[in-house]
């Protein structure tokens, strides 16, 4: 096959991730979700990508994610100690062969230069995708490890909405010990003001 690589977000003939899909992802100010630090809506490129990644498997993709966060919120960002993630359900995880935000935490202590441990678990087994708005408010709860000695920890999420599932996971490793939580995803889901 000549031409067998495809831009994940555009489908033109290159390997990765093109010049003009990362461009259109990072046309926007920061979506603004209360307590969560995200890089870019979660529309149009941005949805695709994440769609790669989650469905097709398309880890350097997180690679990507890792460089725009990183690049994103440096700024807003006080240094972690530790990165963490919001785990997906062991169904979905062991379905798809990963946990996407495993592989973007993974990416993102990779910029940063600062450890990736798994500090959660998630203790029901109900996933979001395809549940109404007020299924998701209730949502997946977790237990976090002891985290008497992690100091900052970074906890990463792929995508956004309301802010309540990274919550939670921070509430867990808050009583766990954690000192401070910062919250940050790639994408976060517009808000309907901001919706074009
Ligand atoms: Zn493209």
């Amino acid at each position: 096959m000549l031409f067998s690589y495809r831009c994940d977000g555009c489908s033109r003939h290159i390997r990765g991730v093109c010049a003009h899909c990362k461009q259109v992802m990072l046309q926007h100010d920061l979506p603004s979700v209360p307590g969560v630090l995200a890089a870019v809506r979660y529309e149009n490129t941005a949805r695709q990508l994440v769609h790669g990644l989650k469905f097709h498997n398309h880890r350097g993709i997180a690679a990507l994610f890792g460089e725009v966060m990183v690049e994103r919120l440096r700024s807003d960002l006080e240094m972690p100690n530790v990165v963490t993630w919001a785990p997906t359900s062991k169904q979905r995880a062991h379905k798809r062969g990963h946990d996407q935000a495993e592989l973007i935490a993974r990416a993102v202590s990779l910029q940063l230069g600062v450890p990736c441990r798994q500090l959660l678990r998630r203790t029901s087994s109900t996933s979001q995708t395809g549940q109404s708005r007020s299924t998701r408010l209730v949502g997946p709860t977790f237990v976090a490890r002891a985290c008497a000695n992690v100091g900052r920890v970074l906890l990463i999420d792929d995508v956004v909405t309301t802010g309540s599932t990274l919550g939670r996971a921070a509430t867990a490793l808050r009583e766990a010990g954690a000192i401070h939580v910062t919250c940050a995803a790639f994408a976060a889901t517009p808000a309907p003001s901001e919706r074009r």
